[in-house]
């Protein structure tokens, strides 16, 4: 029996959205793609590991002998597909080839698969075209069950757990790096078993987007933007952004800010079925214009999440997709007056039969600490 995280049904809705952009086979190594198809977390090695995916005939997981154990442990154990453990001296390539018809002429490779791989299936099929296995993958990646959206749910209640902690550590005084540390440590205490990204962003470092941890000394009057994500046990990840203040802000942080939370609260309502992304990265953009900041919104206002912290769909002002329940994205967005100070809020939303579900549920508000 599958997993209901990792059905195996998974497996035949990839093969068909493979056969209608004409691929006969796709070609999976380790990564977000092969957990998605078959829940193992494979470790990515120089030996090969390859679910081979043929749209006609049977699939097997190709893994190093010394990794099976950990394959046939792992969700894809219960699939019921072949798990093969190739020996030390075997042709892993010539063995993912022989899996496939004689004739085979196009196939999928994950897109972010190794390119010493790529060439060394290239060199064992040398008459299959490859061309990227996302283009029929990331279509289901996107639209979650309802499994997937509880596991989101849960990588959300634990980076909310870490926000509202974030005053034991954040005050004047102390440096980024030094406050970053323990968030760190809290992200694994609180629920993840891995750390993705700890920024912390004080004074007119907030003004940098991805500015991640530096040496800076936090002083009293600073904002201090708090934008942190892991991953759960699950695989699935988390993402949210807080702004937090040591003491009294300067006056106009606070205008900014207020024009910041009403353009992420008027997205985050504005998300159902069959709004597109443009048309809800407008509902912030055009907010945020109107209030004098247009052209400190330098973003896009959100990406997908899932079993990776950034996939589709992206929330951009040129992606005419129309939102479906299951898709999971951020609302975030952001106003940076460069090297002044910056402020940006993000939720992870769920679009839902008829709205939306915001899985970061701490105060939106700006939060002042002593
Ligand atoms: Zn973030
Ligand atoms: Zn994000």
């Amino acid at each position: 029996m599958a997993t209901p995280l990792f059905p195996s049904e998974r497996l035949d809705r990839a093969r068909r959205a493979a056969a209608a952009l004409g691929l006969e086979a796709l070609l999976i190594s380790p990564g977000a793609d092969l957990r998605y198809l078959t829940g193992y977390d494979a470790q990515p090695l120089e030996r090969l590991t390859c679910l081979v995916l043929p749209v006609d005939a049977e699939p097997c997981l190709l893994v190093p002998a010394l990794e099976k154990p950990a394959a046939l442990a792992s969700p894809a154990g219960q699939l019921g597909i072949e798990i093969i453990g190739w020996a030390e001296g075997d042709d892993p390539y010539a063995l993912a080839a022989a899996r496939l018809p004689r004739t085979v002429t196009r196939v999928g490779l994950d897109n972010r698969m190794w390119f010493e791989k790529a060439l060394a299936l290239r060199g064992a099929l040398p008459d299959a075209e490859q061309s990227l296995a996302g283009a029929a993958l990331y279509g289901l990646r996107m639209r979650k069950t309802n499994e997937e959206a509880a596991a989101l749910r849960r990588a959300g209640e634990a980076i909310d757990r870490v926000h509202s902690r974030v005053g034991e550590w954040l005050r004047a005084g102390r440096t980024e790096r030094e406050v970053g540390r323990d968030i760190a440590d809290a992200i694994i205490a609180e629920g993840h078993v891995r750390v993705d990204f700890v920024i912390v962003g004080s004074g007119p470092n907030s003004a940098s987007p991805h500015h991640e941890l530096s040496d800076r000394v936090i002083h009293p009057g600073d904002p201090v933007v708090v934008d942190i994500g892991g991953t759960t046990d699950q695989g699935y990840c988390s993402d949210s952004t807080r702004v937090y203040v040591i003491g009294q802000p300067p006056e106009e942080f606070l205008n900014l800010y207020e024009v910041l939370l009403q353009a992420q609260t008027a997205q985050t309502a504005a998300v159902r079925p069959g709004i597109t992304a443009a048309e809800l990265d407008a509902v912030g953009r055009n907010l945020i214009t109107e209030a004098g900041y247009g052209d400190y919104f330098i973003h896009r206002t959100g990406h997908g999440i899932g079993l990776e912290s950034h996939e589709e769909p992206y929330i951009t002002a040129d992606s005419d997709l129309p939102l479906e329940p299951g898709m999971a994205f951020s609302i975030e967005p952001g106003i940076y007056l460069p090297d002044r100070y910056g402020a940006r809020i993000e939720d992870i939303v769920v679009c839902t039969e008829d709205g939306g579900e915001r899985l970061n549920r701490t105060n939106r508000d700006l939060v002042i600490l002593p």
